[in-house]
Parts: structure tokens; C-alpha cells; sequence
């Protein structure tokens, strides 16, 4: 395969297990010019498990203006990039995103080399509907916002995916709780890892079973949509009767 320059590739890794890294970013991996990682210490062992001497620059949260910048530049150069996160999919719940963001504004060409993200992984084995759902990656840390992301949730139907930590997931589940009521959940636990775990319980069920055991590993949690049974619409006779009987009160305060 012959790499484009000026380019930048948005290369998948794995989420736990290395055999999951496709024959495709391991060759755009090898024929970069250089790689942008989210944490170089994480992508250098990665590169090395698979044998790849590359330079490699750190792009994450607290220097990403600059160094997005200074990436842009190279590639306007001649340069080819490959973005790589800690795992799984760049640009989603990561950084990334405003890497991939300011080479489109820029009219740098941005080219996905795909593979696994937590979130497809979880879903594809939850047995939960997945015909239709809705990723809201990582809560907010702020309550307020937490609590703003949460009722804006209140009366969806979609199925809902987040990600969550461990040290986070019991107050999480609290949060749910409160908002939702009792409904079902699968938290998808250590994916593709030696320990990986799906449960599939309910809300209630997860706060109990989280009582006497520590959450530990990485968590995608998949929550059911609210399955409540939709009000039936009016009919148009029915509208005008509720009209009139509203003008009516009206009338009679006045
Ligand atoms: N961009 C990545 C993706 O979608 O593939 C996710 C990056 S995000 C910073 C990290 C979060 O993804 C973790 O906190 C966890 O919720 C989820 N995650 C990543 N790897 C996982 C795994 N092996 N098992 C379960 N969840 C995982």
C-alpha cells in the first residue's frame, strides 16, 4: 500500500487484546513519517510489542492547541501522521476529536484506519437493542452538568451507552438510579481482556452487587431506554374539546 503524504490517518489499536490491531494500521503504522500519541509511553510499547521504530509526539488534553498546530504544520509539509489514543478508536471520548477537527478546518485530508472501539465491542455482545442507540460517552465531573446530562436523558428510548471508571462507577449507578428508576443494565467490563465480563442485571441489581465488590477495570455501561408505554395521541375532536374547555376555564376566572 502506497501512503499519501500530507495526510492525516486516524489509526485504531486495540482495546485490551494486541491481536486485535488489523494487518492495515499495522502497515500504516510502519510507513508514517511520524505518530501522535495520546500518552507516548503507551504508544511506544505499543509500536514496540509489533517491532516499529517510529518518532513519536504527544498530543493530549493540556497540549493540544499547541501541539495540533505544530502537527498541522508538519503534515502541510509533506508529512504523513498516524493519531494513535491510549486505545481503541481516536477522537472518540479522546483528544483526538480535536486533532481530526482542526485538520478539516484546515482542509488537511483525515483518513480512518478502523477497528475496534469499546463502545461497538460492548454493544455487539450485550444483548441489549441495538438497532437504535445513542453514545453519551464519559459523564460530566461537574454535578451540575451531570445532572443537566442526565434529565436531558429522561424519556429516551434509544438504548444509551457510556463510559465510565471504576472509582466513578458506583455513583454512577446511584445517578442512573435516581433518574431513571429501576431498569435493565450490562456493564461491560475489561474487554477483550483476560478477565473480560459482561453483567447483565438491573439498576438496583448493579448498586447491590457493587456494595460488597470493588469495581476494578474499564467500564462501558449499556442502559436500557425507557420502555414505557407512549400516551396515545389526540384526535382532533379530542383536541378541540380540551381547547374549548380550557377557554372555557379561562373565561371563568376573569
Ligand atoms: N477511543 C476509545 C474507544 O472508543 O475505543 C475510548 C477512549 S476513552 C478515553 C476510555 C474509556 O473507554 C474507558 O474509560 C472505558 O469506559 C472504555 N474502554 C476502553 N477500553 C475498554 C475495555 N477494554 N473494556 C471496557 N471498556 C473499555
Amino acid at each position: 500500500m502506497e501512503l499519501a503524504k500530507n495526510t492525516l490517518y486516524v489509526v485504531t489499536t486495540p482495546i485490551g487484546n494486541l491481536s486485535d490491531l488489523t494487518p492495515r494500521a499495522l502497515e500504516v503504522l510502519e510507513k508514517v513519517d511520524f505518530v501522535a500519541a495520546e500518552d507516548t509511553r503507551v504508544g511506544g510499547s505499543l509500536l514496540a510489542h509489533f517491532g516499529i521504530k517510529k518518532p513519536l509526539v504527544s498530543y493530549y488534553e493540556h497540549n493540544k492547541r499547541e501541539r495540533g498546530e505544530m502537527i498541522i504544520a508538519r503534515i502541510l509539509e509533506g508529512e504523513s501522521c498516524a493519531l494513535i489514543s491510549d486505545a481503541g478508536t481516536p477522537a472518540i471520548s479522546d483528544p483526538g476529536e480535536d486533532l481530526a477537527k482542526l485538520c478539516v478546518e484546515r482542509g488537511v485530508k483525515v483518513s480512518p484506519i478502523p477497528g475496534v472501539s469499546a463502545l461497538i465491542t460492548a454493544l455487539s455482545a450485550s444483548g441489549m437493542p441495538s438497532g437504535r442507540f445513542c453514545f453519551e460517552g464519559f459523564l460530566s465531573m461537574s454535578k451540575k452538568s451531570r445532572r443537566e446530562h442526565l434529565s436531558d436523558l429522561v424519556g429516551e428510548r434509544r438504548t444509551m451507552i457510556f463510559y465510565e471508571a471504576p472509582h466513578k462507577l458506583r455513583a454512577t449507578l446511584d445517578d442512573f438510579y435516581k433518574t431513571f428508576g429501576d431498569r435493565k443494565i450490562v456493564l461491560a467490563r475489561e474487554l477483550t481482556k483476560l478477565h473480560e465480563e459482561f453483567i447483565h442485571t438491573t439498576l438496583s441489581g448493579a448498586i447491590e452487587y457493587y456494595k460488597d465488590v470493588n469495581p476494578k477495570g474499564e467500564f462501558v455501561l449499556i442502559l436500557e431506554g425507557d420502555t414505557s408505554p407512549r400516551e396515545a395521541p389526540m384526535s382532533r375532536n379530542e383536541r378541540y374539546r380540551q381547547k374549548l374547555a380550557e377557554k372555557r376555564a379561562a373565561e371563568e376566572e376573569e
